[in-house]
């Protein structure tokens, strides 16, 4: 079947004062209806990038975007502002960390809500106001016919990121864009908002792509996982596939810096060392060497000059120099030591 998102070849780069930031530099990814994606990687990896680039949010001025973006057939790089903002909360919706940065303080939840959904629909304020309380129902706020008139600041943090996720599924949006939106909420309530995502996706058929820094939300949601690093995917796979016997080095680190996992290997915890490669000057061959404890495994100064391709088997890979047996080797090493 053909992805209901496809994006080939995705580049993003900014103009800045200090030079060319490359923050996505050849992205291919796909995503089938009704799935989850997560995309993982840390702060400055790009996910973020290739995300706003999916809603058409950068600023066209000083942003060259590449490459290609089909949402249900339909190429999204050469779409019109005004085609971008009628698939904005109809076809595509997106929730953020920040809840309070989406929702005025102004209006009430029920109005922000059904605004959202006249908009796109042409409903009257009265099947507006029926249709925000029904989704308040859906997303577990408490008595709705009467919290729809309260405004933001009356919500709890949880409330107001649940308000928020009504706000963006008024719609019946198909892709959902969640952007690390539980990593300000306790571990109480991020997981019955991650219950509530996955209700939801199963009640309307909604893909999702969730980012997130954080290998055990990805463990709790994905299907599939792409983990980025310095504006490239370097490891994708099922999430079985990613979490259970990751290849690449980046991704071994990223296990080794969480706290715990169900199911998949544990590793012990210890932060990845060194920082985030610069996207103005980026490293040269594998971005990841300098961070890299297995360069000298690699041999040849090949890491340094050669950058590593992804290449796929079914949807699975990593981008790394090491062969398929020493990564295999390698993994049961690190795991085997936990
Ligand atoms: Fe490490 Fe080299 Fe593999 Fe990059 S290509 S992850 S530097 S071993
Ligand atoms: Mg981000």
């Amino acid at each position: 079947s053909t992805p209901f998102l496809s994006v080939r070849d995705l580049r993003v780069h900014f103009s800045t004062e200090d030079g060319v930031v490359k923050a996505v530099d050849g992205l291919d990814f796909d995503l089938e209806q009704g799935k989850t994606l997560g995309i993982v990687g840390e702060s400055g990896s790009g996910k973020s990038v290739t995300n706003l680039a999916i809603l058409g949010l950068h600023h066209k001025d000083s942003t060259a975007i590449g490459g290609e973006i089909l949402l249900d057939g339909q190429e999204l790089l050469t779409a019109t502002e005004r085609e971008l903002e009628r698939l904005r909360g109809n076809k595509m919706a997106m929730i953020f960390q920040d809840a309070l940065a989406s929702l005025s303080p102004y209006h009430t939840i029920g109005r922000q809500i059904g605004e959202t959904y006249r908009k796109h629909t042409g409903a009257s304020k009265k099947e507006a106001r029926a249709r925000s309380i029904e989704m308040l129902t859906k997303v577990g706020i408490p008595q709705p016919d009467l919290r729809v008139d309260d405004y933001p600041h009356q919500f709890s943090g949880g409330m107001r990121q649940r308000a928020m996720i009504a706000m963006s599924l008024v719609c019946n949006p198909t892709l959902l864009i969640a952007d690390e939106p539980t990593t300000a909420l306790d571990v109480t309530v991020q997981a019955q908002i991650m219950d509530l995502l996955k209700d939801l996706q199963q009640e309307f058929g909604t893909s999702i792509i969730f980012i997130t820094h954080d290998l055990g939300v990805i463990a709790d949601i994905a299907d599939d996982v792409l983990v980025m690093y310095g504006g490239r995917c370097v490891e994708r796979g099922t999430k079985k596939e990613v979490l259970r016997s990751p290849q690449h080095p980046y991704t071994w680190g990223l296990l080794g810096s969480m706290p715990s996992l169900d199911g998949p290997v544990d590793v012990p915890l210890s932060p990845i060392p060194g920082s985030p490669p610069s996207l103005l000057n980026p490293p040269s061959g594998c971005r990841f060497h300098p961070r890299c404890t297995f360069t000298e495994q690699v041999g040849g100064g090949r890491c340094s000059s050669e950058q590593p391709l992804l290449e796929l088997t079914g949807g699975r890979g990593a981008a790394c120099h090491l062969t398929s047996d020493q990564r295999s080797q390698f993994f049961a090493d690190i795991a085997g030591s936990a």
